[in-house]
């Protein structure tokens, strides 16, 4: 058995987490952390029922009763780092869900896990489908540089644009072949054309209602092509974050996307 311990343990997906990997064969749930929840059983806030876990304040006070093999993380982009920096200088494997990490963070905590020997994945995005359409999007990228995407969130998002929607512009920056054709058009409300990666347009939506969602849109000749992927219920993240807690233990080293762990 795969012990996990969730940090973030009572958020909109911490929570989700903890019940997915209460009915996963092959993982048990050792613990949770979260900062707003300290103290109180972990069972009734999430909703389940009393349980008998107490949740931890710091991932110290629960490395304390005993390490776990892999650390959940969905916390916040404020403190991700300063989590993923200690989990990996204990020797613990890592699922990254929380954004916020920067390139050059991302390197340091590899440089981390390879000298303690712990393994680790960040992934923006946890969806099967959303890692399909940034895979797709490259390919269409090579033939169609002309693109723009827009991404579609709740209003209780911490950072704009998601990590999905960079990551896929990145993906398809990298395989273009030639490059876009100039955009012409002059804002007279700034900001009104988004937010620009090497010539792709992101634009974010923040709105109640919304889960997940992202549309990529390509411009040819007489010819627009559309991508759109929903992520229409936090469930839709469980299947890829449930992979990553059993790839995580045997896949060296410290990865970013999730298609990293798919065959
Ligand atoms: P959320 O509902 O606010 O949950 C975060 C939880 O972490 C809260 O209970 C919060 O407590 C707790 N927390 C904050 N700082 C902490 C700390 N230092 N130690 C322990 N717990 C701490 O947020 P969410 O919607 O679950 O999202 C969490 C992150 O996941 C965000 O970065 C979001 O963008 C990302 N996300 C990723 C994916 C993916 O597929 N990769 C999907 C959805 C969301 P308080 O409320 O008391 O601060």
């Amino acid at each position: 058995m795969i012990r996990v311990l969730v940090n973030g343990a009572a958020g909109r997906m911490g929570s989700e987490v903890v019940r997915s990997v209460l009915a996963e064969d092959g993982l048990e749930l050792c613990g949770g952390v979260d900062i707003g929840a300290a103290g109180k059983d972990l069972g009734e806030v999430i909703g389940i029922g009393h349980n008998g876990m107490t949740i931890d304040k710091t991932l110290k006070d629960a490395f304390a009763k005993g390490k776990p093999d892999v650390i959940v993380d969905f916390t916040s982009p404020k403190v991700i780092y300063e989590n993923a920096k200690y989990v990996l200088e204990n020797g613990v494997n890592i699922v990254i869900g929380t954004t916020g990490l920067t390139a050059k963070q991302r390197e340091e905590l590899a440089g981390i896990a390879e000298k303690t020997g712990a393994n680790g994945l960040v992934a923006p995005n946890f969806s099967l489908g959303a890692v399909l359409l940034m895979k797709v999007s490259a390919e269409i990228s090579k033939y169609m540089p002309n693109a723009e995407i827009i991404e579609l969130h709740h209003n209780h998002k911490y950072d704009a644009p998601s990590g999905t929607a960079k990551l896929t512009a990145e993906k398809m920056a990298a395989a273009r072949t030639m490059e876009p054709e100039a955009d012409e058009t002059k804002e007279s409300l700034p900001g009104v054309r988004g937010g620009k990666y090497e010539g792709i347009t992101i634009h974010s939506v923040r709105l109640p209602g919304y889960v997940a969602h992202q549309e990529v849109l390509f411009g040819g000749y007489g010819e627009i092509l559309t991508l759109r992927h929903d992520s229409l219920d936090r469930k839709s993240f469980m299947p890829g974050v449930m992979l990553a807690c059993k790839k995580c233990m045997t896949v060296k080293g410290f990865v970013y996307g999730l298609e990293n762990y798919l065959e």
